[in-house]
């Protein structure tokens, strides 16, 4: 009997979005993954809920919200390989900039002193910030850190191509790879 194909799933927490650009730069290479995986869930797919027994998980961004919280949890508790996913995953790097200003006085500074109409922080809808934007790490387990702002495509794809063969990436090699 074949082996079924393995579950991939990508996730976008606090970033730009580059490393999800960065993994569409893999170009034609993305047909050969999708012959090799199934995309279960990512912002490239139309799916609203993160679903169970993920093998693969590319997380991008930082964890910044109380929002972000709880969708690192429950993707922990469902993937069994959880991919730190560019620096901002990693470090926190670009949303990290605001944690030396703190989370009430930024808010202030976005709602109220930049608003010329009707200023007020949001308490509906917009997510409730965190104190700190925090690496993925610091919040959950993870078991491989893809580094780069963003990681390129090259990296990118020796990464999967690794990790959907069973074999551990040697992301450090990053350099080679042009991240
Ligand atoms: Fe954007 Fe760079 Fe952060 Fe990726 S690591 S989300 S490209 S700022």
């Amino acid at each position: 009997m074949s082996r079924p194909r393995p579950r991939l799933a990508t996730v976008w927490l606090d970033g730009c979005s580059g490393c999800h650009m960065s993994f569409l730069d893999m170009d034609e290479r993305l047909l050969e993954i999708g012959q090799r995986a199934d995309l279960v869930y990512s912002p490239l797919v139309d799916r609203k809920d993160y679903p169970e027994d993920v093998d693969v998980c590319l997380v991008e961004g930082a964890v910044s919200s109380e929002e972000d919280l709880d969708k690192i949890r429950t993707i922990r508790a469902r993937t069994r390989i959880l991919v730190s996913f560019g620096d901002c995953a990693v470090t926190s790097n670009v949303p990290g900039m605001r944690n030396p200003i703190g989370a009430a006085p930024l808010l202030e500074r976005a709602y109220l002193e930049n608003a010329t109409l009707n200023p007020q922080v949001p308490s509906e809808v917009v997510p409730r910030l965190l104190p700190a934007a925090l690496p993925v790490h610091r919040v959950v387990e993870v078991d491989v850190f893809l580094p780069g702002c963003p990681p390129s495509a090259d990296l990118i794809y020796h990464t999967l191509e690794e990790l959907l063969e069973g074999r551990v990436p040697d992301t450090a090699r990053g350099a080679r790879f042009g991240a």
